[in-house]
């Protein structure tokens, strides 16, 4: 194995959790950049907003008024993608027109009373109840018989999306496995019924051993950008007992995922001086009621920014029709990572 080879040949890889390919372009990168690298201008919210539909006491757009809470706080979506009693369809012609029924619960989780603070800026003591959160929404939504899955997720920043600047996440309840879990579910049972082990601890340690794309860890966690990232600064958080949910953290496992998530944060934060836009969330167990040794606790991060805070990279053309495809190898991105401060920019000055 020579992965030196990489480093400016054109060639794909494989993603085994989704068995699908990524081509990976690294000779561009010397490819002459014509558009501005500009810094983004440093936003400063306010702790509270009186207008924030999220903060404590504030009136939300359904009618209903938040409590004075003062750590974290979830809600039923007063715009719910999904409804727990929807009306009945099923519909099927010709095999061709098919639809039916999706059961859902759609919740907000706000991560603390504060209007401007992120998880970066939060200490692990502040985190902890955000893990909390996320454990008793797994245990409470997954505990309903109609519940299949439960897909926590954080949309950040403006570039993704997010309507609100308040850090929040989102919890979706459904009656159905999503694409990726049916996909990842079937990538890592054929995996361990063909290796007899699991992918994601066998991954691990691959990664352990060769610590070229490790980007941070602690006793119990460790993030790394996986060798067959689609996104420029893309990261896969990975537990490092095997466990199938985050209900499964014991205490001192629960501490480190905040750890961790802030180590992580702060580095993405860091590598353009910007509060970094991104998407993630976890992958675990469904909640059918089936047991589900295949399924190992992870988190990925993707985030859309390319070479500035200004610059995001698009999904388009051959990727849109074809497969993804990146320029920066997985192994640069991860030594910019690697090589950022640790103190949040923020707290240098
Ligand atoms: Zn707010
Ligand atoms: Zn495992
Ligand atoms: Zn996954």
């Amino acid at each position: 194995m020579n992965l030196e080879q990489l480093k400016d040949t054109p060639h794909r890889r494989y993603n085994p959790l989704t068995q699908e390919w990524v081509i990976v372009s690294p000779h561009r990168t010397q490819r002459p950049w014509q558009g501005k690298v500009e810094k983004a201008p440093l936003e400063d919210a306010p702790h509270f907003d009186p207008d924030c539909y999220l903060c404590p006491g504030n009136a939300r757009a359904g009618g209903a008024r938040n409590p004075k809470y003062s750590s974290t706080f979830a809600f039923d979506n007063d715009y719910a993608a999904l409804l727990p009693d929807p009306q009945e369809v099923g519909i099927d012609h010709d095999n061709l027109l098919i639809a039916g029924t999706e059961r859902g619960i759609c919740r907000v989780g706000c991560f603390s009373p504060r209007h401007d603070l992120t998880i970066p800026r939060m200490s692990v003591r502040e985190l902890r109840p955000v893990v909390d959160l996320w454990i008793d929404q797994f245990n409470d939504l997954g505990s309903r018989a109609w519940v299949k899955h439960v897909q926590i997720f954080e949309n950040r920043g403006a570039m993704m999306g997010a309507s609100n600047p308040h850090p929040h996440c989102q919890i979706w309840a459904t009656a159905h496995l999503p694409n990726q879990t049916i996909r990842e579910q079937a990538s890592l049972a054929a995996y361990s019924s063909k290796h007899q082990s699991c992918m994601l601890c066998d991954y691990l340690r691959l990664e352990s051993d060769l610590r070229q794309r490790v980007i941070c860890e602690n006793d119990s966690f460790a993030v790394l950008v996986p060798f067959w990232a689609v996104w420029p600064f893309e990261t896969l958080l990975i537990s490092k007992r095997h466990t199938e949910s985050i209900a499964d953290l014991d205490n001192h496992e629960r501490d480190q995922l905040g750890e961790v998530l802030q180590q992580i944060t702060i580095r993405y934060d860091n590598l353009f001086e910007v509060s970094f836009p991104y998407s993630m969330g976890f992958h675990q167990r469904p909640t059918d009621g089936e047991r589900h040794p295949e399924w190992h606790l992870h988190a990925h991060f993707y985030p859309p920014l390319l070479r500035s805070a200004t610059i995001q990279k698009f999904m388009v053309g051959f990727e849109m029709l074809g497969g993804p495809q990146r320029d920066i190898t997985p192994e640069a991105a991860a030594d910019r990572l690697q090589n950022v401060s640790k103190i949040h920019f923020r707290d240098r000055a």
